[in-house]
């Protein structure tokens, strides 16, 4: 689960992680109203408006702007909130901006120049540990330096045992070039970050930039923070942080009816039980020459209320071309499945408009095919994995 960088700083903020400050706003009244405050807590005159959205690359798109007084607050704020921000991560019609960040002005003149870093912190699956990843880079598009200047990435890998231990806490603030009191800073950001993103179960923590301002002090600019689902219920007040808004709807609804639901960009709709077989389901339709429209997996009681539903989510992508229903009845007996398919098939009428092709393999799986032969139904029956994957490329055709 994805969250607004105002929520992700909420978070570092509270494992003591220094933060660009800021109040969060919907309207451009409120926007003025943040920015006073803000001004009493911080003392700060100068202010940013930054667009809440889940996307990066935001000041690209004219998402983050410096706004010198109220009137420039309450001005930027008007055209930012309810625009349609494009940025490189957004698709062409953009984000809609429901909400803006009013933030105290980091980068004030002062004794030294401001310096940006990046720094994340992530799970390395080829090692299955953590690693803190950081950069001079920072301010910049991460993979942009990654695909041009991927000597100035740097990784330190941490052991679970131990937690990041102060050693390596110093060679970063020290790989990235900082003494003195930036060091100290930086050591302590590193070592808070590091147990935000731990205690949080989080999957991702992106930091860029993090400031080294005029003054030497580090503080983290942006945030983007990414949790692990699966730990939510351990953390009840970050699953309020879910927005909605900001995620796909078919996939939303889908959650709601207990489906596990990924939306893809092909035209053949996939409804299968378990995971696994999901994917090799996706894999197979490939190989066969076309594009899976979706990941589907909808469980072990595949009975015809439940496939009734996924049928209602799939068609809801209007690239969906066919469907193809790949059922492995092991607990659950395949005449049972192909039962609620014919009756589902029977009570949708004609909002399914695209052929259905159904492999129903394991117990009962002859029956199960009969059923489906004989209902009279516009359903193409298979028994064979790759003889299901051919029968949709022959009706796609
Ligand atoms: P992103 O574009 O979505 O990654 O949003 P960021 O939060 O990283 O902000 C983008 C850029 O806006 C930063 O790299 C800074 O250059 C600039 N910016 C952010 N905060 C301030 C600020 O307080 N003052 C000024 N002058 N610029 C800022
Ligand atoms: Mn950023």
């Amino acid at each position: 689960m994805n969250l607004h960088e105002y929520q992700g700083k909420e978070i570092l903020n509270s494992f003591g992680v220094r933060i660009q400050r800021g109040i969060v706003a919907s309207t451009p009244e409120q926007a003025v109203e943040a920015a006073k405050e803000l001004t009493d807590q911080t003392g700060t005159s100068w202010y940013v408006v930054k667009a809440q959205v889940h996307a990066g690359g935001r000041g690209k798109g004219g998402g983050v702007k410096l706004a010198k007084n109220l009137d420039e607050v309450k001005r930027i704020s008007d055209e930012i909130l309810g625009m349609m921000l494009v940025t490189p991560q957004t698709s062409a019609e953009g984000k809609l901006v429901n909400q803006v960040l009013i933030a105290e002005d980091v980068y004030y003149p002062g004794e030294v120049e401001t310096e940006e870093f990046y720094i994340s912190v992530l799970l390395n699956r080829a090692t299955g540990r953590n690693m803190v990843m950081y950069s001079t880079e920072g301010g910049m598009d991460i993979e942009t330096v990654a695909e041009e200047t991927p000597h100035l990435i740097f990784t330190e890998e941490i052991d679970p045992g131990t937690g990041i231990l102060p050693f390596q806490a110093r060679k970063i603030a020290f790989n990235l070039g900082l003494s003195g009191n930036a060091f100290k800073e930086m050591t302590k950001f590193i070592s808070s970050l590091y147990k935000a993103y731990v205690s949080s179960d989080s999957a991702m923590f992106e930091i860029n930039p993090v400031l080294k301002t005029s003054d030497n002090k580090i503080l983290a600019v942006d945030a983007k923070v990414t949790l692990d689902e699966n730990a939510l219920y351990r953390h009840k007040d970050y699953a309020e942080m879910r927005d909605i808004r900001e995620e796909n709807p078919i996939e939303v609804e889908a959650k709601a009816a207990g489906l596990n639901y990924v939306d893809l960009d092909g035209n053949v709709g996939c409804m299968v039980n378990g995971a696994g077989l999901a994917m090799g389901t996706m894999d197979l339709i490939k190989q066969a020459g076309g594009e899976p429209a979706n990941f589907l997996d909808v469980g072990g009681t595949a009975d015809a209320a439940r496939v009734e539903t996924a049928f209602g989510i799939i068609l809801k992508d209007q690239n969906v071309k066919a469907i193809l229903v790949n059922i492995f009845g092991g607990i659950v007996r395949c005449d049972r499945v192909a039962q609620g398919v014919v009756d589902a098939y029977k009570n949708m009428g004609d909002k399914i408009n695209v052929p259905i092709i159904c492999r129903l393999q394991g117990t009962n799986a002859k029956e199960a095919k009969e059923l489906i032969d004989n209902s009279g139904m516009e359903i193409i029956s298979a028994t064979e994995f790759q003889e299901a994957a051919d029968k949709v490329q022959v009706v796609l055709a």
